[in-house]
Parts: structure tokens; sequence; C-alpha cells
């Protein structure tokens, strides 16, 4: 089961979008310098279709899309929520992998960014950032991570 710590609106991690990120927990990933340990534990509330839908009564109408923080150790579950909402509602849906690779479920989404946190190349906004951001649209995949160095 999907658990998240908390969420925010935000407006740099999706370019030209108003973001709901939801900070999803139990992250296997143990990169170093990570921004937010307490994500690696097993902690927080349930993220189900339903509390999806908790939250985007109150904050649905200020956002333009949902992006997924985190959420590896659980792809499917990422994947039936990224259908609950393209589904239900016309908000853009994103998910922020830390794995290397494009994750299977590529195609439900509509930006994918993946790439763990290593802080010597720094994140999206570095010029050497391993990271990469994709806008995924009708099968196809374009590296738009250079929108953060302007
Ligand atoms: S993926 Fe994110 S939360 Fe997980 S260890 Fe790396 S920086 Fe921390």
């Amino acid at each position: 089961m999907l658990k998240y710590y908390n969420y925010d609106i935000v407006f740099q991690e999706i370019p030209d979008e108003v973001t709901l990120a939801v900070n999803i927990t139990n992250c296997p990933h143990r990169c170093v310098g990570c921004h937010s340990p307490h994500l690696r534990h097993n902690i927080g509330e349930t993220l189900d279709a339903a509390a999806l839908d908790g939250l985007l009564s109150k904050y649905g109408k200020q956002i333009t899309c949902v992006c997924f923080m985190g959420g590896d150790r659980q792809p499917k579950d990422v994947a039936t929520l990224a259908r609950h909402l393209h589904q239900h509602t016309n908000l853009k849906v994103a998910w922020y992998s830390g794995n290397d690779i494009m994750p299977r479920y590529a195609s439900l989404f509509d930006y994918v960014k993946i790439g763990g946190y290593r802080e010597e190349l720094g994140g999206l906004n570095s010029r050497t950032t391993n990271q990469k951001l994709f806008r995924v649209s009708n099968g196809s995949t374009e590296d738009i991570t250079n929108r953060f160095w302007r």
C-alpha cells in the first residue's frame, strides 16, 4: 500500500504546470545527500484513490497537475493512481522516480522524471545533472530537462 508523508502545491517541479506534489514514503533508494531522508521510512497516511480524491476536493481547482514524488517500491500502485486521475480528471499526471531507467508504466503519465540524486552532479536545475525530465505523449518521450536551466 502506498503511503504519503505530506504534499505541497509547487510551481517549478513541472514546467508550465501548477502541481500538487505528493511525497510518497518507503523510498527504496539511498541517495547520498538525500534531501528528505524521512521519506525512506514506511510512514504516513494511506495514498489510494479515495485519499487522492480527498486532496483534489480541497485543491483540485488550484492545480493543473498531480506529481507523485517517489513510489518506486510499488510502481503498479502509482500506475493505478495515474489511471484514476486520467479517468476522473483533466489534470496532467507526473511521476518523479528515483530509478535510472524509464518505468514500465511511463505511458500512463504526461511527465516522468528519472535518475537518483547524485550530490556531485546536482538536481534537475544543474547542467551537469544525471536526472532527466521527459514529457510523454502518444507513446513518445521528449527530454525537457533543459527547461530547468533557463
Ligand atoms: S530518491 Fe529521493 S527520497 Fe529517495 S533516497 Fe533518493 S533523494 Fe532521498
